[in-house]
């Protein structure tokens, strides 16, 4: 059975520690000495000292009970973003948040601390179950570079679930996009504004150009772009000589992605003929997306273990790239948990005490449903 006070007490003790990406050296403490006492073996990896961090990701393995199964990684991580500092967190009404201009953390430690608990009571039962391990990330927040750096020679699961999305609690996200970062630059001729302006050539024009003629916003239904911050020019009274764009385009099938980027490439490379300025367009791959069907394994495990506490348990398509994105680049077949915080990366965040509780519930079918062969 799941253990309200013990969880919200996890929880709660959780959010009171800053854990800032790159500063999560406190709260990891904390999470390895009670996964250690569930009597996980409980490593950390290198991450932390290659991204110039205080701790590593933690990897805790908890051997099998019973005979067969099915060997699961339950996932989370223990940075959030800023600020947390001063943290004041109020209770009222079934619900968790805080008062004040700081961040509640909820997103992840709701995931480390359903997890925990999830675990923590089907030991306490000796029911069946695989092995399962537990992987906490650090530095999810800075553009996934825990799950990005971690070592997979210390992963030997079947199956993953990231803990780490929003409403409803137990939805899986089956899919989600492939992610290209662009930056664009744009290099003109500087001249006197009044004195000689057809000596210039405008970097913002072209730039105010190709913005125009690109498609951004929705594209389609898996697909999605934008430009998302423009800089450029010097002063009032001088042609701008350079304008850099930061732009990104989303989908969650890669032909069409593909097409979106050689689109806004092509509206960059128009608009620096038309205008007579230089332009350079630099995409970089952010990670990978990802498909799984219903009747992939590991949906089917998912599905079941939802079932099997009568939980509702939609797949859902998802616009965002997450810690599942890379593992399943990585090669272990992962789906992304509805965790059930809401307004996330806002003073506002907040979940309720009976959605973490079922967060945990589900934590815990998953752990009883790999018991099962
Ligand atoms: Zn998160």
């Amino acid at each position: 059975m799941i253990n309200q006070e013990r969880l919200l007490h996890t929880f709660l003790s959780l959010l009171e520690i800053n854990s800032p990406s790159r500063k999560e050296g406190a709260v990891s403490r904390v999470i390895a000495e009670k996964l250690t006492q569930l009597g996980c073996s409980v490593v950390t990896d290198n991450a932390g000292s290659a991204l110039g961090g205080e701790v590593g990701n933690i990897i805790a393995t908890l051997p099998a009970c019973g005979e067969g199964g099915v060997d699961i990684l339950l996932c989370s991580h223990m940075d959030t973003v800023q600020p947390t500092e001063g943290i004041r967190i109020l209770q009222e009404d079934g619900i968790i948040r805080q008062e004040g201009a700081a961040v509640l953390g909820a997103d992840d430690k709701a995931g480390i601390a359903a997890i925990i608990e999830g675990v923590q009571s089907v030991v306490e039962s000796q029911e069946a179950h695989g092995q399962i391990q537990i992987l906490i990330l650090i530095c999810e927040e800075i553009g996934l570079l825990g799950s990005k750096e971690l070592d997979m020679s210390a992963i030997n699961s079947d199956l993953g679930f990231v803990f780490d999305s929003g409403q409803p609690v137990g939805h899986l996200v089956s899919s989600a996009p492939t992610h290209d970062n662009i930056v664009i630059r744009f290099h003109g001729r500087a001249a006197h504004a009044g004195v000689c302006p057809e000596e210039g050539a405008s970097a913002i024009q072209a730039a105010a150009r190709a913005i125009a003629a690109m498609k951004l916003g929705r594209i389609d239904e898996e697909t999605t772009a934008n430009v998302g911050i423009v800089q450029g020019g010097s002063a009032r009274n001088i042609i701008p000589e350079s304008c850099e764009l930061r732009a990104e385009a989303r989908s969650r099938d890669t032909k069409k992605l593909d097409e979106q980027v050689a689109a806004m490439r092509k509206a960059c490379e128009d608009a620096a003929v038309e205008t007579g300025v230089e332009v350079t367009v630099e995409v970089t791959r952010e990670y990978l997306g990802y498909k799984h069907a219903a009747t992939d394994p590991l949906m089917e495990f998912g599905l079941r273990a939802a079932r099997s506490i009568g939980m509702e348990s939609d797949l859902v398509a998802h616009g965002g790239g997450s810690d599942c994105n890379i593992l399943n680049a990585k090669g272990l077949p992962t789906a992304v948990v509805g965790v059930g915080y809401e307004k996330i990366h806002t003073p506002e965040e907040f979940i309720s005490v009976s959605d973490l509780v079922r967060c945990a519930q589900y934590a815990r079918a998953l752990v009883r449903a790999s018991g099962k062969a």
